[in-house]
């Protein structure tokens, strides 16, 4: 978005409009953190704001300041359709693709005409905004917020609740600031959160400090499913339907499992690949290590996407096919899976 877009945007917020945040189905800590950090943001300029989400949050999450106000669509989809139906704005964060919201919100939003703004950090977004503000190389859509605030020259109004919901965004999509696209500019913004109010080691603990004695016997389990394809540099975890329901499976139990594949040794891209049999879908997530673009192996293989070192998909088979399907893709890849080492 280049300065004159901001100029424009700037003008159209600077009367109270009817604005609607909307962020990914399966929301995580930058989905909730950049949405809640542009709610604060828009409720001071006076607009009347509300934000839908596909579906609720993971445990971990709710203790965000105004998280309790977020509507949920699949919980109360009239009531959301309406307040979609009646938005002048719309930002779409975290995201830029309506298939990304599943298939009970998808259609309301690519059937509704408001002003579309996308705010987001994946690769190829679709074409539907008329503003985009779109960077791959971001570490999180929370920083892009800030960034945000800061090119509407609006940088003062920055206050404790704004400073911790994108905080959290920062941290959980940075993998505590570990991850490859934390740049020098993602520590000058988190040094301004920290001024601003947001207090690090509260909201690390928040988020962290909340596992359950369920939780680390699942994680036991994948652990113990874990299979290493050293020929491959490749390792993956399964976890059956039947695993999850023995130790009383909660959304955000299995967040982090793969990164602990994509650890071992001489291990540079890994997956784990979960049975939902709700949704008849096994959901994967990928990770990578170095120059193996995990996001087109997603978008080659697994209808998905995402960013070069960590992306999610999904399959329609059986979890065995499933796996099946992804180890007979391998042979292929032996080039990238071993030069970009
Ligand atoms: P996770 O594995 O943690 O669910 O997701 C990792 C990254 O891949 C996130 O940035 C997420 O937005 C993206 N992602 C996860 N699942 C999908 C999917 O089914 N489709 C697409 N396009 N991206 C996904
Ligand atoms: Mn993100």
């Amino acid at each position: 978005m280049n300065e004159v877009a901001f100029q424009e945007l700037n003008q159209a917020l600077s009367d109270p409009k009817k604005i609607v945040i909307t962020t990914h189905r399966n929301p995580d800590g930058d989905a909730y953190g950049s949405s809640l950090g542009l709610y604060w943001f828009l409720n001071q300029l006076g607009h009347e704001v509300t934000i839908v989400s596909p579906n609720d949050c993971p445990g971990f999450l709710k203790w965000m300041p105004g998280q309790a106000d977020i509507e949920i669509f699949e919980s109360a989809p009239e009531k959301c359709t309406k307040i979609l139906r009646e938005a002048e704005m719309v930002f779409t964060l975290d995201y830029n693709a309506f298939h990304r919201l599943g298939e009970i919100m998808e259609p309301v939003m690519s059937t509704i005409s408001p002003v579309f703004v996308m705010i987001d950090h994946h690769q190829e977004p679709d074409d539907f905004a008329q503003f985009s503000f779109v960077d791959p190389a971001m570490s999180s859509t929370s920083e892009m917020i800030y960034q945000f605030i800061q090119r509407m020259g609006k940088k003062e109004l920055v206050e404790k609740n704004i400073a911790t919901c994108l905080y959290a965004g920062i941290l959980t999509d940075t993998g505590s600031f570990r991850f490859p696209a934390t740049t020098s500019d993602t520590h000058r913004v988190v040094a301004n959160l920290l001024e601003r109010g947001a207090n690090n080691s509260d909201i690390y603990n928040r988020i962290h400090d909340v596992n359950t004695y369920n939780r680390m016997q699942l994680l036991g389990k994948a652990l113990n499913n874990m299979v290493v394809l050293e020929r491959f540099h490749t390792a993956y975890i399964t976890l059956s339907q039947n695993e999850l329901n023995r130790y009383k499976f909660q959304r955000g139990d299995t967040e982090g499992f793969v990164n602990y594949a994509l650890s071992l040794k001489n291990v540079m891209f890994a997956a784990i690949f979960i049975e939902d049999k709700k949704q008849k879908i096994i959901k994967i997530s990928f990770r990578s290590v170095g120059d193996f673009s995990v996001n087109e192996f997603a978008r080659q293989h697994f209808n998905g996407g995402g960013h070069i070192n960590a992306a999610g998909g999904r399959s329609t088979l059986s979890l065995k096919e499933t796996v099946n399907k992804f180890v007979d893709i391998l042979p292929g890849l032996t080039d990238e899976l071993t030069l970009s080492q």
